[in-house]
């Protein structure tokens, strides 16, 4: 078992390519702590982590929000008293339109979940990363977050934003035995797409990769769900 008894914090890991992480790090003997807003989906991926006799605590969190990140963080603290992994992976996707046509609410609000609640999350779990001298953070960008498409514009922005974010708290971290990379998941069948795509099970692999020991040394890289294992031999 690759993760045996680490505690992973995996946002919006109450369905799609979240759950699909969820389920792949409880095989490997994490123990788990998922967030979303929808309390049906998160208490139905619990039970299932549950019913494969893994270890998953479920909480009610809007990670745009200060208060509510706040509180999440309280409670796995209360729970687990550590995190050693922490996937940022919730994010919408507004209707498409070009930016001239982009409601500016709807910007705003892609910003607020896929950009806001990266940083919201890891300033809440970081103190505990640094106390522990450990940890990897592992941020769900996309390919649209690695060139620009027309009428994907905030989605787009949001998710260069997290490489961004990704390099700039890998060079910040890097001291404190922290790791952060990103990982484009490609395109995948979940709600977000429309149920077009891949299986999200073909996914997690290099999730698990990067969250356990075997990615030691690894950090500041933007790796791919589908190319890893080349990209990782490449540099
Ligand atoms: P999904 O099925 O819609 O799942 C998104 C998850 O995030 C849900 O659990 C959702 O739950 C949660 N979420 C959304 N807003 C949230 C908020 N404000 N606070 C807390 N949780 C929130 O979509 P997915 O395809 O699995 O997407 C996961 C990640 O992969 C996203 O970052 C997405 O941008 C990225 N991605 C997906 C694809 C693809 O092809 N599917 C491609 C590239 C990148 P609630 O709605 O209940 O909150």
């Amino acid at each position: 078992m690759k993760l045996k008894d680490k505690v992973a914090l995996i946002t919006g890991g109450a369905r799609g390519i979240g759950k699909a992480v969820a389920l792949a790090y409880a095989r490997e003997g994490a123990k788990l702590a998922i967030c979303a807003r929808t309390d049906s989906e998160i208490d139905a991926t619990v039970r299932e982590i549950q019913g494969l006799k893994g270890e998953c605590r479920g909480w009610v969190c809007d990670v745009s929000l200060e208060e509510s990140v706040k509180n999440l963080g309280q409670q796995i603290q209360k729970a687990y008293g550590r995190i050693d992994i922490l996937v940022n992976n919730a994010g919408i996707m507004t209707r498409p339109a070009p930016l001239t046509e982009l409601e500016v609410k709807k910007w705003d609000y892609t910003i607020a979940v896929n950009l806001r609640g990266p940083f919201l999350v890891t300033k809440e779990v970081l103190p505990l990363m640094v106390r522990q001298n450990s940890g990897s953070i592992i941020n769900v960008s996309s390919g649209l977050g690695r060139s620009g498409y027309a009428n994907f514009g905030a989605y787009s922005v949001s998710k260069w934003g997290v490489e961004g974010f990704t390099q700039t708290l890998a060079a910040e971290v890097r001291s404190h035995n922290i790791r952060v990379n990103s990982v484009d998941p490609g395109y995948v069948a979940t709600k977000m797409t429309r149920y077009q795509g891949k299986e999200p099970e073909s996914v997690p692999e290099v999730f698990v990769f990067l969250a356990s020991d075997e990615s030691r040394g690894i950090t500041g890289r933007m790796l791919s769900s589908s190319k890893w294992t080349s990209e990782i031999k490449r540099n």
